[in-house]
């Protein structure tokens, strides 16, 4: 039986009706630029999810597809005009879905066994437990040393040496016992997979005069990729724990584009005047550095193409901060495709690998119209996600943070050792 007509997807009318399907935005969709089809472009989107909500349509297959392909890299919301707040519409939609299984009509597919089991245990086991994440992140290692796990799973190549070596930052408090300069926000999969980018996070803050400290217990997972599944409640959850896990105001530093926008949207997605405290002390790496006058590294006369995540650029608007740090170290290159999302979208990639990958050729083609052919050249992406998902293609990308490590470690007066990430 079909739920009654109303309030089947919780999705406010005001927000929905506010699109006038004027398409200003379909240009800046990456599923609707690869495919040109209406039913992958965000006007679609929101016509599905009102013909569902206000007329009564069916919640099937095609209505699951439309919401199942979209990379909530809300390029769109940028582009709009008529400020469609497109983001929370898909979150509000993933929610209803996830939360209501039910609501799907017969004929819809119900999602595939491996996906729920796959899902259920990186949500609520892997990724909430980070003892539980290191362990099969040296499971992985061997794995991948014994040429076991397929490139396609997506787990970068991983280096025992890193992984034996802890972040060389106090947990919950700096050494002599004080509340830190800043948190540096470590998070889950990045600190096993990429922590030789906090290690130059660190180098980078302590240049520009910040002792930083990681966040007490409980604050590993920001729920970035919770809220993007449509678990909300999970999310809430992750988010009362990192709050709690980095008292007191000092900044809360993330190296993560996708963690940052997260934590940025705290305020909103719990609705206290505790998380909106918390949310607006969180700060980009780039940002806090920006702000705090950069590092003064020499020229390195090193060309960069600076590719922007779309959740620094789209969601944080904290983009141009990253050329302001990057811009004295190195020559930077801009794309002409004004930010278009490279595909990986969280777990996009892992989900819809077609999409992500024909997303990804477009990107990877900007990045050479902007000069990444010309030997020397790297790519800066602020986002452990797009940077594994380039990577994955070949593309030499590296987080801005490293990029600042590796310039002040040729000055003359500096003593740490370049990070090799
Ligand atoms: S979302 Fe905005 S830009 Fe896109 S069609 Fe609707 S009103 Fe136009
Ligand atoms: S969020 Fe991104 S993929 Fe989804 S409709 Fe908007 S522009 Fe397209």
């Amino acid at each position: 039986m079909t739920p009654p007509l109303a309030r089947r997807l919780g999705l406010d009318e005001d927000e929905l009706v506010s699109c006038v399907a004027c398409g200003l935005c379909l240009p800046h969709c990456p599923t609707y630029r690869v495919t040109g089809l209406e039913a992958a472009s965000p006007r679609g989107r929101i016509a599905a999810m009102r013909a569902v909500e206000l007329h009564d349509a069916p919640i099937d297959a095609t209505f699951l597809r439309m919401m199942d392909e979209c990379v909530q890299c809300r390029g769109c919301e940028a582009a709009c005009p008529s400020a469609v707040p497109f983001g929370h519409l898909m979150e509000g939609t993933r929610a209803a879905l996830a939360s209501q299984p039910s609501t799907a009509t017969a004929g819809a597919p119900s999602t595939p066994a491996y996906r729920r089991i796959g899902e259920w245990l990186a949500f609520r086991v892997v990724l909430v437990h980070h003892s539980v994440l290191m362990a099969l992140t040296w499971l992985a290692w061997l794995a991948q040393r014994l040429r076991l796990l397929p490139a396609r799973v997506g787990v970068p190549p991983l280096r025992a040496r890193e992984l034996a070596r802890p972040l060389d930052i106090p947990r919950g408090r700096t050494a002599a016992g004080n509340a830190p300069d800043a948190w540096l926000f470590t998070g889950c999969v990045m600190d096993a997979w990429m922590r030789d980018t906090h290690r130059a996070a660190v180098t980078v803050l302590a240049a520009s005069g910040l002792s930083c400290a990681r966040p007490g217990n409980g604050g590993d997972c920001c729920g970035a990729l919770h809220m993007h599944a449509g678990r909300v409640d999970d999310a809430r959850r992750l988010a009362r724990r990192v709050i709690a896990s980095m008292p007191g105001d000092a900044p809360v530093v993330v190296d993560s584009a996708g963690c940052g926008a997260a934590m940025k949207d705290y305020g909103r997605l719990l609705g206290t005047p505790d998380a909106e405290r918390f949310s607006a002390r969180v700060r980009d790496f780039a940002e806090i550095v920006a702000e705090r006058g950069g590092v003064a590294a020499a020229a390195t006369g090193i060309r960069v193409v600076v590719q922007d995540p779309c959740h620094l650029r789209h969601v944080q608007h904290a983009h141009l901060p990253v050329r302001t740090i990057l811009g004295e170290a190195y020559t930077l290159l801009e794309t002409d495709d004004d930010g278009l999302c490279c595909g990986a979208g969280g777990a996009y990639a892992l989900w819809q690998p077609e999409l992500a990958n024909a997303i990804r050729d477009r990107k990877v083609a900007a990045l050479h119209r902007a000069g990444l052919d010309r030997d020397g050249t790297v790519v800066a992406s602020a986002n452990p996600g797009c940077l594994m998902h380039l990577r994955a293609a070949g593309v030499d990308a590296v987080h801005p943070a490293v990029l600042l490590a590796r310039a002040l470690a040729r000055q003359p007066d500096h003593d740490d050792q370049p990070p090799d990430d």
